[in-house]
């Protein structure tokens, strides 16, 4: 009996459920008011503003974001599993969810999903929702090649706006021109492993490139983080380099 209340304490405080090792969020001043990071896992993560919560490539299932609210938006990059999973978004409540996707992504939803808050949006095209300016960004292997891992045009990397900040979300990347050019980026989620994307020195030269104010490492299974901040701040000490956990252990 009281094993089973010392359980049933430790599972409502999450020490026993998948996100006992979630880390704790950051928050950033912003014209409009705070805005909310919580990294999830690896390229997952929830951004909270004004009482709106925007969950990006959320996959893992729904525990993994219990006691965060319901998603007011959700933002995928790409095809992949581990952007684009159709039993996460089928397992969490997208009733009021806005669903803004590349066409790739929208022709692989399945028939069950809720497509009226659809948004289709191409390398380059823009959009606003929930006050929040949307930007889609081209994101692919280098050298392109019809065979590569992520082909340019497939996928969006996003820079949001909101309320006066800019945020930089990659998806899979190289160092492509098009990251490199990008101007007045408040916060950066930059991916880094190989074979896939880029890796860790290629992802610090093109960081210096652009000068986030502050560069999160994600999507870096297996790479060394602690390289990248060296390399980064070696060059630039202003760029805050922030490194987390993307990795919890469930428990
Ligand atoms: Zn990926």
């Amino acid at each position: 009996m009281k094993f089973k209340i010392i359980l049933a304490l430790l599972t409502t405080f999450g020490f026993l459920s998948g996100y006992a090792q979630r880390p704790e969020p950051d928050h950033v001043n912003t014209k409009g008011g705070e805005l909310t990071i919580q990294p999830i896992n690896h390229a997952t993560l929830v951004l909270s503003y004004q009482h709106k919560n925007i969950y990006v490539d959320p996959t893992g299932g729904a525990d993994v974001f219990k006691s965060i609210a319901a998603p007011d938006m959700i933002i995928i990059t790409d095809i992949h599993g581990d952007h684009f999973d159709p039993k996460t978004i089928d397992a969490i409540n997208t009733t009021h969810a806005v669903l803004l996707v590349p066409q790739a992504v929208a022709d692989k939803l399945p028939a069950t999903t809720d497509k009226t808050k659809l948004v289709i949006l191409k390398n380059g095209e823009t959009t606003s929702q929930l006050n929040i300016s949307i930007a889609a960004i081209p994101m692919y292997n280098l050298p392109e090649s019809p065979t590569a891992f992520h082909t340019k045009g497939r996928g969006n990397g996003y820079v949001l706006t909101i309320g006066g900040k800019n945020v930089y979300i990659s998806g899979d990347t190289a160092d492509i021109p098009e990251m490199r050019s990008l101007k007045n980026i408040d916060v950066a989620f930059v991916c880094m492993n190989l074979p896939y994307t880029m890796d860790v020195a290629t992802a610090a030269k093109g960081v210096l490139a652009f000068k986030p104010k502050v560069v999160y490492p994600y999507h870096y299974r297996g790479q060394d983080v602690n390289q990248f901040k060296s390399l980064v701040n070696a060059e630039d000490k202003n760029i805050d380099v922030r490194l987390r956990d993307w990795y919890p252990v469930a428990k």
